[in-house]
């Protein structure tokens, strides 16, 4: 229900609980946050309130720069830790978290199941990162070459083949210095600072950071690294976009 990702030079986990802080007006049952730590991605998740999730991550200093937050409302499987986001591909290399519904996650379920995945939750959204990680391996379609990383590619083929409405926000442990976010019909914002990069479900969540902001459009794909922000279609053809500023009284 709540979303907001980080990508800098400052500790990601503090900044994605206060954002995710600024969200709990929306509701939700569960939350979670994954980082990058060690090459590896660290994934904490809590049943109910926020501050069960933060007195979780207190106990660890992790210094990721880079990390995704999710507040989660279930429409697709109880409201347990298991079925919390982020969700991992098997291997977990892969985190991602969701807002909305992936509307054909049946289809997609049986045939990941079939080709040898294995699930953990009853969630709509694990089909997710089972399909970016098959899409790293086996590339349905030859990777487009004027794409800037293989990553970027993975998500998008796999967002070709989701139907429903949803933002997501992905990082991969094999990809540290990217973060991936993509609208359909479900509302995220891109906020751009000094060397550091955010995306949110909602921009509360984000301005105690920075101002300059841009709300994706429907089919938009972003690619956040430390060097910026780069916006796609689903077509996967870059798009020119610039941030506005906040007009928020102080
Ligand atoms: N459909 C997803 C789930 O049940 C996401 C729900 C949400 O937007 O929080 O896990």
């Amino acid at each position: 229900c709540g979303i907001v990702g980080y990508i800098g030079t400052q500790a990601a986990t503090e900044i994605l609980l206060s954002g995710l802080e600024k969200l709990e007006y929306r509701g939700y049952d569960s939350a979670g946050i994954a980082t990058i730590w060690e090459g590896e991605v660290n994934c904490i998740k809590a049943k109910g309130k926020l501050h069960n999730l933060r007195s979780k991550l207190e106990q660890l200093e992790n210094p990721s720069s880079i990390g995704i937050g999710h507040t989660r409302w279930a429409t697709h499987g109880k409201p347990e830790e298991h079925n919390a986001h982020p969700h991992l591909d098997m291997t977990g290399r892969v985190a991602v978290i969701q807002n909305g519904i992936v509307e054909n996650y049946r289809e997609l379920r049986e045939e990941l199941k079939q080709k040898g995945y294995e699930f953990r939750s009853e969630t709509d959204t694990e089909v997710i990162p089972h399909l970016i990680a098959e899409y790293l391996k086996n590339p349905p379609f030859p990777p487009l070459p004027s794409s800037p990383s293989p990553f970027l590619e993975a998500v998008r083929q796999a967002v070709n083949h989701l139907n429903g409405a949803f933002a997501l926000a992905i990082i991969s442990a094999d990809y540290p210095d990217e973060l991936i976010a993509v609208r359909q019909q479900a509302p995220l914002v891109i906020g751009f600072g000094q060397g550091e990069f955010f995306c949110a479900s909602d921009t509360p969540a984000i301005v105690a950071y920075t101002r300059a902001v841009l709300p994706l459009d429907n089919g938009e794909i972003a690619r956040l690294t430390p060097l910026g922000v780069e916006i796609y279609n689903f077509a996967g053809d870059r798009l020119k976009k610039q941030p506005r500023m906040l007009n928020l009284s102080p």
